[in-house]
């Protein structure tokens, strides 16, 4: 069977040189002449093995090891460039928790960050957790979020670039996020998705009550998937779907191609792919990208 390995290092840092390249070709079955994806970043290799992927990728592994790059290997018969891009928010798509944010902004953050920091571990139940960071921050104004939208939260590097290529060669891209819809709006805009979900907030009188039923965990990621897939008729194996906590799992998994990007360890050895050196535009280099196709 034929594959592909592919190479990423931190983006504008050249970890890819062309000595590791060589040391990569030699290794892996018929000794593959590297395709350069991005000059010194990114770049990947064909091959065939009949033994399955397993024994290619411990050969990288080991070869590669304790270099600052992240190693996939992928069937190369399957469609790379997917059709559906499914993204969770927080810590993926912006490189904050929009909750830890709002309550530094009231001054309430370590005792909501424990409680976060649990939850994405996998050690505390998402929708008990979420609630009870809610309770922390009930009775702050509206104002509060609009600042903390506006100061707090910033798109992680590649974000931008991922959605508007991914978009102009055809795919529908969702932000779905256990965070709340009043930031889920402002970062999809920003990112150019085409949807966006998450939990709805409640206000009276400008003043935050509470968060509505029933409260979007971990089904409903995947949930999300599946109904934008069939909705839009894509096949299962045109999916890419990228998160780094507990509750992205079930949405990992039920992709085509899950990426665990800078994840928990429990998501990232879980995951068919892990992205921990790499920039978001990673994901297009899976792909199959190189930096020439990259739209801003
Ligand atoms: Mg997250």
């Amino acid at each position: 069977m034929e594959y592909v390995a592919i190479l990423i290092g931190a983006p504008q840092k050249n970890t890819l040189t062309r000595e590791i390249t060589q040391s990569a070709s030699l290794i892996l079955p018929g000794n593959p002449a590297p395709r350069w994806l991005s000059p010194g970043n990114a770049a990947e290799f064909r091959f065939f093995d009949e033994g399955g992927e397993w024994g290619a990728r411990s050969d990288l592994r080991a070869t590669l090891y304790g270099l600052p790059l992240d190693i996939a290997i992928l069937p190369a018969r399957e469609r790379r460039r997917k059709k559906l891009l499914i993204a969770d928010m927080d810590s993926t798509i912006i490189g904050q928790e929009c909750i830890d944010e709002i309550a530094a902004e009231a001054g309430k953050g370590d005792e909501v960050s424990a409680i976060t920091e649990a939850a994405m571990y996998g050690g505390l139940d998402f929708r008990s957790a979420l609630r009870a960071r809610i309770r922390l921050i009930e009775g702050l104004n509206e104002a509060v979020l609009a600042r903390v939208a506006d100061k707090r939260l910033h798109l992680n590097p590649g974000a931008r670039t991922l959605v508007q290529t991914m978009r102009a060669n055809g795919a529908y891209c969702a932000l779905v996020s256990g965070g709340f819809t009043f930031f889920t709006r402002i970062i999809a805009k920003r990112a150019g998705f085409h949807a966006n979900r998450g939990n709805e907030l409640l206000f009276i009188n400008g003043q935050l009550t509470g968060v509505a039923d029933p409260v979007l965990g971990r089904e409903a990621k995947r949930d999300a998937l599946e109904e934008y897939r069939i909705k839009l008729n894509i096949a299962a194996a045109d999916t890419l779907a990228v998160g780094d906590g507990a509750n992205d799992l079930d949405m990992l998994e039920a992709a085509n191609l899950g990426v665990a990007y800078h994840a928990k360890p429990l998501v990232a050895e879980d995951a068919r792919v892990s992205i921990d050196h790499a920039s978001l535009t990673a994901l297009l280099y899976l792909q199959g990208y190189s930096d020439d196709e990259f739209i801003e």
